[in-house]
Formats: structure tokens, C-alpha cells, sequence
């Protein structure tokens, strides 16, 4: 969604409540395709300070699903979003720099997806479970250790070791 701000941002000291919502259907980043489970609208508060910057705040909570690390299974998992930017209304050699960054503000336009998007990225879980004690898929027959036992024998993980073959497949990723 994009929010058009050109009011606020041309009106000094103005503040303004906006519903933002969240348009994009998943969210998708080199680690694969995340559908959303739940979003809803949000408020975010907008205020013009002294024409100098722009603040945006706000706060909401997503569901993704995400595969669990160890069996793959889809685990719903809610992020908490909080929003607390500030934007340089003039362009001076400071603000140059805050400006490139800020990709999602463009020209007086607020890029509501683009500010979740970067949002949902910085708090990416490091790690997704479906339980603490998942026992994972067998790399032999692919069975799900969850559910049933394989006589695959020494593939068969303790969870200590599951937990350090997680830290090996990050690597391999990166
Ligand atoms: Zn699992
Ligand atoms: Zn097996």
C-alpha cells in the first residue's frame, strides 16, 4: 500500500493517524516464498517535525509460516513489528546518506509494503522449530522421526546432535 503524504510532508508540525495495510501475499526473500497466515490493518502515527523530518510510528503483528528446520514442517510463526523512522524532509550533505537509505519513501509517498518488507527482514527468526525436541527427517528414507521410527540406525539424532546439525545446514545456506 502505498500511503500519499504530500499534506503532511508540506505542512509543518502536522500530525496524522493513517490505517496502513499490508498488500503483499507472502513474504518472499533468497530463502524462499513465506506466506502470510494472518495481517491485519494497522495505525501508524505521522508527525512533521518543524519541516525538518518526518516520523513514522506504528506497531502490528504478523503470521508467517515458515518451515520448521529439523522435519520442514509449515510452523506458524508471529513477528512483532515496530516502526520508528525518521526521514529528512530537506536534502542537506547530513541527510544525503538517511535519504538513499530509506528506499521506501518516495518523494511524499510512504511505501507500506516496502517499510514492512525491511521490517520482517531485521526480525527473521534465527530459528524455527515446531517443538523444541523436533526429531527431525531421516537423510536416509525420509521418514519423519516425529511420527515414526526408520532402522536407519546411526542417522537417527539425539537432539543435542540435531541441534549442532542445524547450525551445519545455516552454514551450508549462506
Ligand atoms: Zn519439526
Ligand atoms: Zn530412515
Amino acid at each position: 500500500m502505498d500511503l500519499e503524504l504530500t499534506e503532511i510532508c508540506t505542512c509543518e508540525n502536522k500530525e496524522a493517524h493513517m490505517e496502513a495495510v499490508i498488500e503483499l501475499p507472502s513474504f518472499d526473500s533468497k530463502l524462499g516464498s513465506f506466506p502470510f497466515l494472518e495481517k491485519k490493518p494497522f495505525e501508524l502515527h505521522i508527525v512533521n517535525r518543524e519541516n525538518k523530518h518526518l516520523l513514522v510510528e506504528g506497531e502490528t503483528d504478523v503470521m508467517i509460516a515458515i518451515p520448521c528446520d529439523r522435519c520442514l514442517k509449515e510452523v506458524p510463526v508471529r513477528i512483532h513489528l515496530i516502526f520508528d523512522k525518521k526521514f529528512p524532509l530537506k536534502e542537506t550533505e547530513e541527510t544525503k546518506e538517511e535519504v538513499q537509505e530509506a528506499d521506501y519513501m518516495k518523494g511524499f509517498h510512504l511505501d507500506v509494503d516496502r517499510l514492512v518488507y525491511d521490517e520482517i527482514l531485521v526480525n527473521w527468526p534465527m530459528k524455527v522449530l515446531c517443538k523444541d525436541d523436533c526429531k527431525g527427517i531421516c537423510r536416509k528414507c525420509g521418514a519423519d522421526l516425529n511420527l515414526q521410527d526408520c532402522n536407519c540406525g546411526e542417522d537417527e539424532l539425539d537432539p543435542r546432535m540435531a541441534a549442532i546439525q542445524d547450525i551445519f545446514n545455516k552454514f551450508k545456506e549462506v
